[in-house]
Order: C-alpha cells, then structure tokens, then sequence
C-alpha cells in the first residue's frame, strides 16, 4: 500500500492539486491537512462580496465536504501540520498524529503582516485573511461607524470601497507618499486614489502609525505628522507573510518564502511547494526569482505542483495575473511591471487606459489597465499572450486603440 499523497494547507493551492491528482487519475491515497475549521474556500470575495452583501454569506468553497467525499480525498480540518521527518517521510499533527508520504506538497499560504505596537492585537483592532476574520470585520461595520484602515494596499482598499458601500466613514492611513506603491503604476493608483476621495473616502499617505490608544468608546490611532485619527475600528492591512514554519523545521531551502526549482520542487525532492508559501524562477522574466500573492497563480501551481508530484516533470510557464476590484472599477495587471523601462497607454473608452510596459530592447513585460467592469480583460488577456510570446510590438500600434492587439499577435 503507497503511503500516498499528502498536502499540507488546505487553501486554493492545496485544493487544486487535491482534485487535480484525481483528475489525472491517481488512485492511492489523497490526504489535504487545514488549520482552518472550514472545507477549502476562496479568498478573494472576502474582501468584497462578503462585506458588502445584505445577508451573511457562507464561504465560497473551492469544493465542500461531499466533493471530496466523492472524489475519495481525506479532509482534515482544524488540524495543524507542526513538524515534517524527512527521513522517515512523516508529517506530525498538533492532534498527535502521523502522517506518512511518499510525496508531500506545502501549501501553507501567507498569513497578515503583524503590526508590532503596543495595543496592535486589541479588540478593536481586526486583520483580514480568513473567512472568519471577514465576518468579524462585517458585523463591526455598520451605517456611520467610523472604520480606519492602516496600509493603502490591495487589502486596504478594497475593503474601503467595501466600507464605503455599507456607508461607513473611512480613512486610510498610508505610510508611503502614495497608495499602492507595490506592483501599481503611479498613473493606474492616481484613479484609483481619485475613486476613492470622490467616494469620502480620506486618504492620509506619508504618515505612520506611532501609538494605538483604546477604551470603550473607540481607538485613537496617533499617527507621526502629530496628528490623530479616532474610529470605532481599526483594520490593519500592510501585507503579507509566507507561512514557512513547517519547511524551515525540516531544513529546507528558503529564500523569500520556501524555495522551489521550474518545477516546484523544494530542496528535498520528495517536498514540493506552491502558492503564496514559495519563490519560484520566472523563465520568461530571465529565470529572476518571483513569490506571487495572487489567487490565478495559487490555482495554476496547485495543478502544477500535482501533476509534478506524479512525475510530469512540467516547468512554470504562467505569465502572472491578477485583478482587484474596487467600487465600479476593475484593475487588472499581466506580467511584472518594474520589468519595463518604457510606458506606452492605449486609451480604451470612457477613461479606461491600459499602459504597456516594455524593455529598452522594445519586449514587452508587462500590461497593466484599469477601467470600468470588464472593458479591459479582453486587451489585457491578448497582452498577457504577448507577453508569454515574448513579443517585440510596435509601440505606436499598443498605443492606438484602432489597432486590434490580436493583430499583434498574429504578427
Ligand atoms: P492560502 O489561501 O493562504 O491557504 C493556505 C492555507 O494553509 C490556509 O488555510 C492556512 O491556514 C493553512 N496552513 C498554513 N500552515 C499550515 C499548517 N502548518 N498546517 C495546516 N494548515 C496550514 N488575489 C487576486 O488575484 N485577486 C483578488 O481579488 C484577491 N483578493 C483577495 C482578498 C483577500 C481578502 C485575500 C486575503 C486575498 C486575496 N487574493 C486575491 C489573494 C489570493 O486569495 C491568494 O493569493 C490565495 O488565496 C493564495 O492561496 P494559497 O493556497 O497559496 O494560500
Ligand atoms: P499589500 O498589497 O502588500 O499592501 C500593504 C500596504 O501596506 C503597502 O502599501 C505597504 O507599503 C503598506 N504598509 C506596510 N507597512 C505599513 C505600516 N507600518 N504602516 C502603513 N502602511 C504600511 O498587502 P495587503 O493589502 O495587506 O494584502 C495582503 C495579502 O492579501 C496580499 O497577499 C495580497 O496580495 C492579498 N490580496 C490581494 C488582493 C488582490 O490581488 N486583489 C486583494 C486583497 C488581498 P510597503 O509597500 O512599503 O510595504
């Protein structure tokens, strides 16, 4: 009898490779460990449909518990994975168990970046990363109640738009001179910033939080101009860590998260990782290593990271992707901006824009749009091929509108 698959991490990542490893017909044992007390869910609506929606929304679940009945994959929730014995291929559970593996994947996520200050963890003071953490931050906002909202990233600004909508008085606190410095052209973080004054919500950059002071009526968050902020919660979103407890307990390589090869593989070639936990070599990006915190990225290495642990031998080939809505607008970016030395905007309609990213060499790297609804998915899709074709395009037909990027393409 194979010992079998063993995933440890139970979020998108984790679930993907679960049900890709049936879907390419694996029959020996599947067994995905979770710390969280729910069957795999999506993260992405809880920042917004979660918040914003009249009733109390249950989890989108990547698969719940019948699917992974039916698909013969042992579910453990609520059980933490707390150390991995490399030599006798065991994983052991905070609930005193052991798991034996003949091939194991690390699906482990990131958790928030704690904020370290004194009153930081009060209970007036909420993180967002799980469902249940979306719920608390749901029944806190309310018409009226003030929310502030430390870190002007993705976290940050969706959930202020989410705010908003529940008619909430909002401030971000941001400590960079703009919102979004992260991965966003300027150009593209001016709208948004613009959406978001012309919404009332109040956007303070250039300043850091110095003291957190709570009683019963509410958090003062005194900030470093002198000034301070008084709301009924504060909401702290200044990015992300990767959970990197397990692997580094067992020894393995690290370097900005877990360590992986092309292929995902860890530094014991019995362990793979994939998702948020890990950095990997970016071929088309000259092999530069990458750890990408983006929902298509954890799905599209889940599948990898499946079909690898059953010997395909496939090598990362994605071009990154990923989206943030906020109010009506949608922002999409394909590739890795700062690769770009050299901006070229396409205007699309109605204030939409997409800016192309390119190389001295004319390469392009990156695309990145922003407009209303969808108006951008179908250019940004064509410039994400473009991009996995390391194409040279014309700058002066990205920049036309008239011109039909699939045009490009084809060329
Ligand atoms: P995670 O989703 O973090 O899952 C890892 C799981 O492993 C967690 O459940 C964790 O508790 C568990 N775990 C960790 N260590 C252990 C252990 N030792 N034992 C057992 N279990 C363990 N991306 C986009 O592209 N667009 C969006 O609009 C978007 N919106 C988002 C909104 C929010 C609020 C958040 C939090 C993220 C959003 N993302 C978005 C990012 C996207 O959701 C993540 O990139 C994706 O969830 C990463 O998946 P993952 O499986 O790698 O990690
Ligand atoms: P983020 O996008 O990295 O943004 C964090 C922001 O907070 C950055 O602007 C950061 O600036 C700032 N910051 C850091 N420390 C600060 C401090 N002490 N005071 C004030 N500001 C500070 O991370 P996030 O918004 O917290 O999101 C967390 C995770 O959820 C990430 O993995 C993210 O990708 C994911 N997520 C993604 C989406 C999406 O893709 N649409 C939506 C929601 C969440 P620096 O750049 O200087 O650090």
């Amino acid at each position: 009898m194979p010992a079998g698959m063993l995933i440890v991490g139970a979020g998108e990542c984790g679930a993907r490779a679960a049900l890709t490893l049936r879907d390419q017909n694996y029959d020996g044992p599947v067994t995905l460990v979770g710390d969280e007390s729910h069957f795999p869910y999506e993260r992405p609506p809880l920042s917004k449909d979660a918040i914003v929606s009249e009733r109390e929304p249950l989890p989108k679940f990547v698969g719940d518990r019948q699917h992974f009945i039916d698909r013969k994959i042992e579910c453990v929730t609520s059980t933490r994975a707390i150390a991995i014995d490399r030599a006798s291929r065991s994983v052991a559970l905070a609930n005193g168990s052991t798991l034996r593996y003949d091939k194991l994947l690390l699906a482990t996520g990131a958790a928030p970046r704690r904020l370290s200050l004194p009153g930081a963890e009060g209970s007036r003071c909420a993180y967002l990363r799980t469902y249940d953490d979306a719920l608390r931050v749901r029944r806190a906002l309310g018409s009226g109640c003030h929310v502030a909202i430390l870190g002007g990233g993705f976290i940050g600004l969706e959930l202020a738009a989410s705010a908003r909508k529940r008619g909430a008085v909002v401030t971000v606190i941001e400590a960079l001179p703009r919102i979004l410095t992260r991965g966003v052209p300027e150009e593209i973080a001016r709208v948004i910033d613009a959406r978001h004054r012309a919404e009332d919500v109040e956007i303070a950059c250039g300043r850091s939080v110095l003291t957190l002071r709570e009683d019963s009526t509410g958090i003062e968050v005194g900030l470093s101009d002198g000034s301070s902020v008084t709301a009924d919660l504060l909401i702290i979103g200044i990015g992300a860590v990767p959970v990197t407890d397990l692997a580094q307990g067992a020894g393995l390589a690290m370097e900005n998260g877990i360590a992986v090869d092309e292929q995902l593989q860890t530094s014991d070639l019995d362990i793979y990782a994939a998702g948020d936990c890990c950095s990997f070599p970016l071929a088309i990006y000259g092999s530069r290593r990458v750890r990408l915190e983006c929902w298509r990225n954890a799905q599209d290495q889940g599948v990898l990271a499946a079909r690898n642990m059953l010997g395909a031998g496939e090598k990362v080939s994605a071009v990154p992707w990923f989206w943030s809505d906020q109010y009506d607008l949608t922002l999409q970016i394909a590739g890795l901006p700062d690769g770009g030395t050299r901006i070229v905007r396409r205007d699309v309609s109605d204030g939409a824009f997409i800016l192309f990213h390119l190389q001295d060499d004319g390469r392009l790297m990156a695309a990145s749009g922003i407009g209303s609804g969808n108006v951008v998915a179908k250019d940004i899709r064509l410039a994400e091929m473009l991009i996995a074709k390391r194409a040279m395009p014309e700058p002066a037909a990205l920049a036309q509108p008239q011109v039909k990027l699939k045009s490009l393409l084809a060329a």
